[in-house]
C-alpha cells in the first residue's frame, strides 16, 4: 500500500455491550481506539503482539507516509558521528552579537536598546517583495516561477544567554503577542498565501548565533508540507467527518500514554507516528486555524506549554537542546471554518546523549525515514523529567 491509497484496517464491529460502557465517545472514534488497541499489542489472530519488540511501520495521516520503527536496534553500541557538548555559558550581553540591543548590524544599522521582544526585516532574506513576476516555458520537466515573499527575524529576549525553557512564562507571553502581530501584518499583504513562525534552536540545527531568536517567512504560494497536511486534513474531514487532530487529540487524551505535557488550551505529545527521536506536536484542544484565533488566556496557555515542553528537553541530557520548531497554521485568505487545526512541530535531532544526534542518510533518503526508539518510549523519558529547568537546581525560592 503506498501512502495516498493507504486505509486503515476496516473498522471493528462494536458490540452493544461497548457502546454502552462509553456513551460519550463518537462510533467512529471507539472503532479506531479498538483497532489502535490490536495495533498496540492486544491479541492478534489470538496472538499478543507488542509494537515494543518488533520492527514495524506506522503511519503518519498528517504527511501521508509511513515510518519505519525497529526498537530491537536500540541498544546497538554507537560507533557513529560524536558532536561536541553543546555551549551553556553564553554572556548576558555579547558586543559582537548582530541580535543584542544597540549593536550594529549588517549594512551598518543598528538595533534599539529594545526591552522586551524586537523584530526586522532580515538582511540577508531568501526572499523579496520586489521580486518580478516570470515562470519558465516550453517544457514540463523544466518548471520555474518566481515567488515574492518577505523573511522576518524576531529576538525573543535583549538578554544574550537565555532560551525560550529559561525564559519567564510572562516573557514568553510577549514572544507569542510578537508572533501573532507579527503574523497579522504580514497575512494583511494581498498576494501573501502563507507565513510560517519559526526557531532553529543550537549549532547542530545550524543556528549559529545563541541569541533567542527565530523567523517569520511569508511566502506567495503555500509551501509544500503545509500544502501536503492541508490535503490531509481535507481527506480526513471528507471520509471521517472531523477534524483530523480534533479527533487525534481525543485519542491520545484516552490512551495517555504519548503526552508529554498539557495545560486547558494546549497537548504537546510524542506523536504515533514520530520520526525524530524526541519529536513532539503540539496543538490547541480548540478546533482553531491560526494563533491570532486564541483569546488571552490561551495565549497564556500557549507560553505555559512552551517553557515546559522545552525545560523537560534542556532536563532530558541536562544541556540545552537543540531543535527546529514551527507553527503550521491555516492559509491565509482561506475561510476560518476550514479543516485546519492550529499545531507546532518541535524536531530535535539528538538521538541517545547531547553529543549524539541521528542522520537522515541512506535508507531514509532513499526509501522511508526509520527510528530505533519507540515514540512511547521517547514519551515515558520526557514524562520522566522535571518542568524546572537543570540550571535553576542551585537557586532557591525561584518561582515561574
Ligand atoms: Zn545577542
Ligand atoms: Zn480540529
Ligand atoms: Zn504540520
Amino acid at each position: 500500500m503506498r501512502g495516498r491509497s493507504f486505509k486503515l484496517p476496516p473498522p471493528v464491529k462494536l458490540s452493544t455491550t461497548e457502546d454502552t460502557e462509553d456513551s460519550e465517545g463518537k462510533p467512529h472514534e471507539k472503532a479506531f481506539l479498538r483497532v489502535f488497541r490490536v495495533l498496540c499489542g492486544g491479541e492478534f489472530a489470538g496472538r499478543v503482539v507488542p509494537l515494543k519488540d518488533h520492527p514495524h511501520r506506522r503511519f503518519n495521516p498528517l504527511r501521508q507516509e509511513w515510518v519505519l520503527v525497529s526498537p530491537h536496534r536500540n541498544d546497538r553500541p554507537w560507533q557513529g558521528h560524536v558532536d561536541p557538548p553543546p555551549s551553556d555559558d553564553a554572556p548576558v550581553f555579547d558586543p559582537s552579537c548582530y541580535l543584542c540591543p544597540g549593536n550594529e548590524r549588517a549594512q551598518g544599522v543598528r538595533n534599539p536598546r529594545y526591552t522586551s521582544t524586537f523584530a526586522f526585516d532580515n538582511d540577508f532574506p531568501a526572499l523579496m517583495k520586489t521580486t518580478p513576476a516570470f515562470a519558465s516555458s516550453g517544457s514540463d520537466l523544466l518548471v520555474a516561477r518566481a515567488e515574492r515573499g518577505v523573511c522576518r527575524v524576531v529576538c525573543f529576549s535583549p538578554r544574550h544567554d537565555l532560551t525560550l525553557a529559561r525564559m519567564e512564562t510572562s516573557a514568553l507571553r510577549a514572544v507569542v503577542d510578537m508572533w501573532m502581530a507579527e503574523y497579522q501584518s504580514l497575512a494583511a499583504l494581498p498576494w501573501v498565501q502563507y507565513a510560517i513562525v519559526f526557531e532553529n534552536r543550537g549549532p547542530m540545527m545550524g543556528a549559529s548565533n545563541p541569541h533567542p531568536h527565530g523567523q517569520i517567512w511569508a511566502t506567495e504560494t503555500i509551501p509544500n508540507e503545509p500544502a501536503r497536511e492541508q490535503d490531509a486534513f481535507a481527506r480526513h474531514r471528507a471520509t471521517h467527518g472531523e477534524c483530523l487532530l480534533c479527533a487525534y487529540a481525543g485519542l491520545e487524551t484516552r490512551l495517555a500514554e504519548r503526552i508529554v505535557c498539557e495545560n486547558d488550551a494546549f497537548l504537546a505529545v510524542v506523536p504515533f507516528w514520530a520520526v525524530w527521536p524526541f519529536e513532539t506536536l503540539l496543538f490547541s484542544r480548540r478546533h482553531i486555524g491560526s494563533l491570532h484565533e486564541l483569546h488571552d488566556a490561551e495565549r497564556d496557555a500557549l507560553a505555559d506549554v512552551l517553557r515546559r515542553l522545552f525545560t523537560r528537553y534542556d532536563n532530558l541530557f541536562e544541556a540545552p537542546f537543540p531543535y527546529s520548531m514551527g507553527f503550521h497554521q491555516q492559509p491565509i485568505h482561506q475561510p476560518a471554518d476550514g479543516d485546519w487545526h492550529l499545531h507546532a512541530h518541535v524536531y530535535p535531532p539528538l538521538m541517545r546523549s547531547a553529543t549524539i544526534r541521528k542522520w537522515i542518510v541512506g535508507f531514509e533518503l532513499l526509501g522511508s525515514p526509520q527510528r530505533d526508539l519507540t515514540p512511547e518510549a521517547a514519551a515515558s523519558r520526557l514524562q520522566e523529567v522535571s518542568e524546572r529547568h537543570y540550571s535553576l537546581r542551585a537557586t532557591q525560592g525561584v518561582a515561574r
